[in-house]
């Protein structure tokens, strides 16, 4: 099928509220064959700036940080977000979300979507984070984690969004201006298939419904909703209604499916593995690392936060020491991770937030140092100590490339500038704490090439 008027143009502009739930999206659109690169904030500049592998790509993801900022900037950032998008040459918007519809009565899925919705000048979009797949799914309205409502899982008590309410379509009515009217596209049309579906839609339009929450069992349900809802100037949902999005262009002649859409290029250079989350996954994988006799070294988090003088020799130190593995052909990994009773123990002592900030940035500085050595491809645990390397490697985006496991792909950066060395291409594997089995690291360096490098 020829590519259509969409050639050579972005089609599909996704606005993701955080970070990994920006990867997670991406990488579902890539499984699709869509080439897709994932930006970190809003560019200063225009998509040329940013090279050839996302002049090509077929999606764009803006990362941002909204999940739980004050709703007014929420809002700010993803109209920005969606602005230079649409200059992109995006056609269509979706708005990502957690599929636990992690969010509080003063937003920010509602706010954000009726500020979209306000700029895109639609009067209907549908509010679906249902992800089967990964045990999400909504029935009557009412979203399940495995087999529990949302309001009897963990989300009950998050720290930041806790979700005792099921009932989607009153959390998000509670979240929405009054004359937003919330309903519901329920089980029984989107069982019927994408005519049903567009039969639900136009009897809840017609009752002046703005916004419908949609029921979703199966992943073939986001397939059907893919197919009739894909031509709508604005989607929300979590990641897995991106299931069959890329199938829904191909159809309308907006993009050509690729069989290369994950192609990254051949990686190459030295690699390494940093480590700053405490989750219990990555325990798991830092333990397996060290019983298979690989070299490891723990940060000692007591030196950071000590002394000034004490803390700059530990980084020194620790950069002396990896390098010195990259020297003799090995693959380094450098923790901070530490069990339960050891984290609340330091916490105790200097602070969780003092102490995360102080290890978060030792780890940033000491992946800087790591390029400047001539490392090209980073495994990096830890979401928030992703961020912080990524911004310390001066990556501006991502291209997406095959996945480690579900929701991990490897990344090639796009605008990455470390001191002293010249445009070396570089290659990221960014995992959030709780994801990966036991041998991610050692799975994640094959994929990347480097399995040979010596133990
Ligand atoms: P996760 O994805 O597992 O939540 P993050 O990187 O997002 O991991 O968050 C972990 C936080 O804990 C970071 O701020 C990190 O700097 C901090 N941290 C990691 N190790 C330690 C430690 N040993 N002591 C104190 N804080 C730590």
């Amino acid at each position: 099928m020829s590519a259509g008027p969409g050639a050579g143009a972005v089609t599909l502009g996704v606005i993701a509220d955080d970070f990994t739930g920006a990867t997670d999206v991406a990488s579902m659109l890539v499984r699709g064959g869509m080439r897709t690169v994932q930006l970190i904030g809003v560019p200063a500049g225009d998509m040329s700036a940013l090279g050839s592998a996302a002049a090509q790509a077929d999606a764009v993801v803006v990362a941002l940080k909204s999940r739980t900022t004050p709703a007014a900037d929420a809002v700010a950032e993803s109209l920005a977000a969606w602005r230079w998008l649409r200059n992109a040459g995006a056609r269509h918007c979706y708005f990502k979300y957690c599929s636990t519809f992690d969010s509080t009565p003063a937003g920010n899925i509602g706010p954000v979507t009726e500020a979209l919705m306000d700029e895109l000048g639609t009067d209907f979009t549908i509010a679906c984070p249902a992800f089967p797949e990964n045990g999400r799914t909504i029935f009557r309205g009412h979203l399940f984690v495995g087999d529990q409502l949302l309001s009897d899982s963990g989300m009950r008590d998050h720290p930041l969004t806790p979700m005792r309410d099921s009932n989607l379509v009153r959390v998000l009515q509670a979240q929405c201006r009054a004359q937003t009217k919330v309903g519901l596209l329920r089980y029984d049309s989107v069982a019927r298939g994408a005519a049903g579906v567009r039969q639900g839609v136009a009897a809840l339009r017609a009752g002046g419904v703005r916004i419908a929450v949609a029921d979703a069992l199966h992943d073939a349900d986001l397939r059907v909703l893919g197919d009739a809802l894909g031509g709508l100037p604005l989607l929300t949902a979590g990641s897995g209604l991106a299931l069959g999005l890329p199938e829904f262009y191909e159809r309308q002649g907006l993009v050509q499916r690729r069989a290369d859409a994950a192609e990254i290029g051949a990686m190459g250079g030295r690699a390494v593995v940093l480590s700053g989350s405490c989750s219990l996954a990555t325990q798991g994988q830092v333990a397996h690392w060290r019983s298979a006799q690989r070299p490891a070294r723990a940060l000692d988090v007591r030196a950071l936060l000590g002394q000034a003088a004490s803390a700059a020799a530990e980084e020194a130190a620790v950069l002396a020491w990896a390098r010195g593995v990259l020297a003799g052909g090995g693959v380094p990994l450098v923790h901070s991770t530490v069990d339960a009773a050891q984290l609340h123990e330091l916490q105790g002592r200097w602070g969780a937030q003092a102490a995360g900030a102080r290890v978060e940035q030792a780890l940033a500085a000491l992946a800087r140092g790591l390029a400047d050595a001539g490392v090209q491809r980073f495994v990096v645990a830890g979401g928030e100590t992703s961020g912080a390397v990524v911004q310390a490697l001066g990556v501006r985006g991502l291209r997406i490339g095959e996945s480690i496991c579900p929701g991990v792909p490897w990344t090639e950066a796009l605008g990455a500038v470390s001191a002293g060395r010249t445009a070396a291409p570089m290659w990221l594997a960014l995992k959030s704490g709780n994801f990966g089995a036991p041998d991610f690291f050692s799975t994640a360096l094959a994929m990347a090439g480097a399995a040979g490098a010596r133990a």
